[in-house]
């Protein structure tokens, strides 16, 4: 009987491009969505970008439009990769939609009701100098159980513990390196702990869960009780407003996932197809990808929100491991941070998807794409041995099509025939490397028939013509069945190949019975070599793009690569300077902390803004800053910032300039003002 399937991949963040990382994640998904219609399931894929949050904020801020701009802007860039991957949803919708927020409300409803919220008193980290709260994700430091340094705000990738992120040492935000400040707000919380029988259950009994997930989450209910989970932000935030509690935002991470049901509520209106029967009905299958990262959300608090609003549960949440290339975290520096339009300048899409199933299994570890085996494995798997079979026999059954009975082939395509459900099994449990090494065991098996039989000898006597034509029938039938097999795969040769032989693969079933009688259509290159030179050449791209860092979602530690990438990009465009001065020399520069009182923008300058700046009492200075394109004055208003008050005065168009304020950076939008750690006061010199 048909299943009904609701797949989805966890929401690409819109604040940055879909990359080789990423793809981990949604061709895995692809592929089993694919397998799932293939093997004629009702099955829908539905994801979506997630567009809320500081980030988005932060961003458009930067840019000077409205967060609208920033989403419609990224969603036309994701779309453009995943179409290009073929990677095929039935709707992707956007967390900041209108059906998003109707489920939104629902589901709060239903929260409240079951009096599952509380209102509570929190400290949250401010950015004193972006001006905004800091989600958890925007603040680094030390982790205050095991001490690795570099670890977000919420949890410890080290250890794996979960925390507040005040309660990191030496905590510093990753929006402009600021101290954050403590500030006092009223926030609510989702009470976990009230569903603790219902979560302990879900997650340690059934096949909701990869074992090794269960079996980690266990420690979450054994001792301590589950924590509280802080869904709101106070204002500024961009998000859907609590309908009860104005002022404040939905976190982000309340509104993320509800947007795979706001999503298929917006497929239901679009396909006319009836809400109720996908996700309040419990013979719907919910299938969830997502990457380890986020496997708390999905496992606890997602399921917590579903049950209390009596949505349907999900029957597996999918949880796989993070990409390494050549063994190592994806890297800008070494080139290895490729985005999905970058590969796709360089290489085939088909190339990628074969490689990943070949190494995708139903776990959580890391996958490695290591270069190398990725050019040895296109070339020996997909052109050496699957492609190969059509291309060494299609070309002599092109004017007789193929025999009228399928003849004997020593029991060939009944054994490929046979594996057909064992391989559906494995594809089934997302264990795509052992289907692929299953496949590739019926591929050798056809290519030692063709190697015997070697049809490319026989045709030189025409006396040969029918014996050719049959071993060319099973060698093609044998090659078909292959392609079926990796349809959910490899779409695009599959596409090919129903072309090719006049009958467009869309069923598993087609596998078990060979065409016969039927023409064979001119034989063209369905898939060529990769060239070590190619990987090559997509590598040094990658060196060259410049990524926005992503924020959420896939995590590969972006941001810290970020950081230490510029350093190095810096230092070459601007070496040290070689001339030594002495520490006299230095001291005649007159360094001070200034507190920026007033920021005016001067509507005739391009580069100029007019600061203000205080030194304690009633001292002040006018400064002309060239920062107008880095920053506005709503930015530098009230920050303490780093000036050289000594510096000859300079009369300017607009006045006289009494000082200069201190940027990194090489001008225009990349200019970043310093300023001291918190505590600092105006006046003081800086030695
Ligand atoms: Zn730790």
């Amino acid at each position: 009987m048909s299943r009904r399937i609701l797949v989805t991949s966890a929401l690409p963040y819109a604040n940055g491009h879909i990359h080789l990382g990423h793809l981990v994640e949604y061709l895995q998904t692809d592929m089993w969505v694919r397998f799932q219609k293939l093997r004629g399931n009702e099955c829908v894929y539905i994801c979506a970008d997630d567009t809320h949050g500081t980030a988005i904020m932060i961003r458009a801020r930067k840019e000077n439009c409205d967060e609208s701009d920033v989403i419609a802007r990224m969603r036309k860039s994701h779309l453009s990769d995943f179409n290009r991957f073929q990677i095929a949803f039935d709707e992707y919708g956007s967390t900041n939609s209108d059906e998003n927020r109707e489920i939104c409300h629902d589901i709060w409803k239903f929260a409240r009701a079951a009096n599952l919220i509380a209102e509570k008193e929190v400290e949250q980290l401010f950015d004193p100098i972006a001006g905004t709260f800091l989600a958890d994700r925007f603040v680094k430091g030390t982790c205050p159980f095991c001490k690795a340094e570099d670890q977000y705000g919420d949890s410890c990738e080290k250890c794996g513990k979960t925390y507040t992120p005040k309660d990191l040492v030496n905590p510093h935000s990753t929006l402009s390196g600021a101290t954050p400040e403590l500030r006092t707000e009223k926030h609510l919380f989702f009470q976990l702990e009230k569903l603790h029988g219902f979560l302990n259950e879900w997650t340690q009994a059934g096949t909701h869960l990869q074992p090794s997930v269960a079996e980690y989450l266990k420690n979450f209910f054994l001792n301590e009780p589950l924590r509280d989970w802080d869904i709101s932000r106070p204002a500024p935030y961009f998000g859907f407003e609590i309908p009860d509690f104005p002022g404040h935002y939905w976190y982000v991470w309340y509104d993320a996932p509800i947007g795979y049901v706001g999503t298929t509520l917006a497929w239901c209106k679009r396909t006319r197809q009836s809400f109720e029967s996908w996700w309040k009905n419990s013979d719907t299958e919910i299938h969830h990808f997502i990457g380890k990262d986020i496997t708390y959300f999905h496992t606890l608090f997602w399921p917590a929100m579903l049950h209390t609003a009596q949505y349907t549960l999900p029957s597996r949440v999918h949880i796989h491991g993070f990409l390494t290339v050549d063994g190592e975290k994806m890297s800008k520096s070494r080139g290895t941070f490729v985005q999905a339009s970058t590969y796709l300048d360089h290489l085939d899409p088909a190339y990628l998807r074969y490689y990943y199933a070949s190494k995708l299994g139903n776990n959580t570890n890391d996958l490695d794409l290591n270069l190398d085996e990725f050019v040895a494995k296109v070339n020996s798997d997909l052109v050496g041995k699957v492609v190969n079979l059509a291309s060494r026999t299609a070309r002599f059954v092109q004017t007789c099509g193929l025999s009228s009975t399928y003849p004997e082939d020593g029991g060939l395509f009944a054994e490929a025939a046979k594996d057909s459900e064992q391989i559906a099994n494995t594809m089934e449990d997302g264990d795509f490397n052992r289907a692929m090494r299953l496949v590739m065991t019926a591929a050798d098996r056809a290519n030692l028939y063709i190697d015997q039989q070697a049809p490319w000898t026989l045709v030189k006597d025409p006396a040969n013509a029918k014996k050719v034509q049959d071993i060319c029938t099973v060698g093609l039938n044998l090659f078909r069945q292959i392609v079926i097999y990796l349809a959910p795969v490899l779409p695009e040769l599959a596409t090919k190949v129903g072309e090719l032989l006049g009958e467009p693969i869309h069923a598993w079933e087609q596998a078990q019975t060979p065409l016969i009688g039927t023409p064979v259509n001119t034989f063209e290159h369905l898939m060529v070599r990769v060239k070590k030179e190619q990987v090559e050449a997509m590598i040094e791209a990658g060196k060259e793009e410049n990524v926005v860092p992503q924020t959420s979602g896939t995590s590969t530690d972006e941001a810290a690569k970020t950081t230490a990438n510029t350093v190095s990009e810096a230092l070459t465009a601007e070496p040290f300077v070689e001339e030594r001065i002495n520490i006299d020399q230095f001291g005649a520069v007159d360094l001070r902390v200034a507190e920026v009182l007033r920021v005016e923008e001067i509507p005739e300058a391009r580069k100029l803004l007019k600061l203000t700046l205080g030194f304690g009492g009633d001292v002040q200075k006018t400064v002309f800053a060239g920062i107008k394109a880095a920053y506005t004055p709503e930015r530098l208003t009230g920050r303490l910032v780093l000036c050289v008050v000594n510096l000859e005065p300079r009369k300017m168009k607009f006045g006289t300039s009494e000082g200069m304020v201190l940027c990194a950076g090489t001008g225009g939008s990349d200019l970043f003002v310093l300023s001291p750690d918190s505590g600092a006061k105006p006046g003081q010199r800086i030695h």
